[in-house]
């Protein structure tokens, strides 16, 4: 009996000591936890106008206010020049002479003083033969009498350049960038200003007549 009335209230006052415990914690505002945070926040709110580097709540509050209506700005220049054209050998070869696909597309070159274009000097804008990309204007073209219609200069951005090992020689290829069309190859034995020759298959190009050019636009269907 006697163990029996131990355990009873040894089990009483446990039980009724955490439910003591339980409640001060949760709903007492007094105990030392929120005495402490209270002790800790006020002498802050007493230092922030004295300190500036401490900005005060009523300026943090501001701060969020703004951050949240914030606009997304989307750069909208990517589409422009990242629109390549590409089509398949079939849809090329429907499009081009057998000339054109074999120097546009398999990179040859056509014989030398044998191009519509080399001896040409009318005024307007030579074209991607593939894609109609304007390449170059032909006040920068000049008679180099390599055989191949040559030009000091490229319209900007119309021309990529990679390095071409064929042939036992390191030279520079240059393509159309709009289609990858191979135009031919670029030296550095130009004139002045620039000091370069694009040497450029005529089968690669088309023409627009200055008159025309106007009226034309830069990329045409065909
Ligand atoms: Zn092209």
């Amino acid at each position: 009996m006697k163990y029996k009335v131990y355990t009873i209230v040894f089990a009483s006052l446990v039980t009724s000591c955490g439910v003591k415990h339980n409640v001060t914690t949760k709903s007492d505002p007094t105990d030392e936890n929120s005495v402490e945070a209270h002790a800790v926040t006020k002498p802050e709110n007493e230092q922030k106008p004295n300190n500036p580097l401490i900005p005060s709540s009523d300026t943090t509050k501001k701060s969020v206010a703004i951050i949240k209506p914030q606009p997304q700005f989307e750069p909208v220049t990517k589409p422009q020049t990242s629109k390549k054209i590409v089509k398949t050998d079939a849809e090329w070869k429907a499009i081009l002479t057998p000339a054109e696909y074999q120097i546009l597309r398999q990179k040859g070159t056509e014989r030398a003083f044998t191009g519509k274009f080399d001896k040409h000097y009318k005024e307007g804008t030579y074209t991607c033969k593939g894609c109609g990309t304007p390449l170059f204007d032909s006040t920068t073209k000049y008679d180099s009498g390599c055989g191949w219609p040559a030009f000091f200069k490229a319209k900007e951005n119309t021309i990529a350049e990679t390095i071409d090992r064929s042939y036992g020689m390191i030279r520079t290829e240059i393509t159309c960038k709009k289609c990858d069309g191979h135009l031919g190859h670029i030296f550095d034995d130009g004139p002045n200003p620039t000091g370069v020759r694009y040497c450029v298959n005529s089968a690669s190009m088309g023409f627009i007549p200055a008159d025309k050019d106007k009226q034309a636009k830069p990329v045409q269907k065909k």
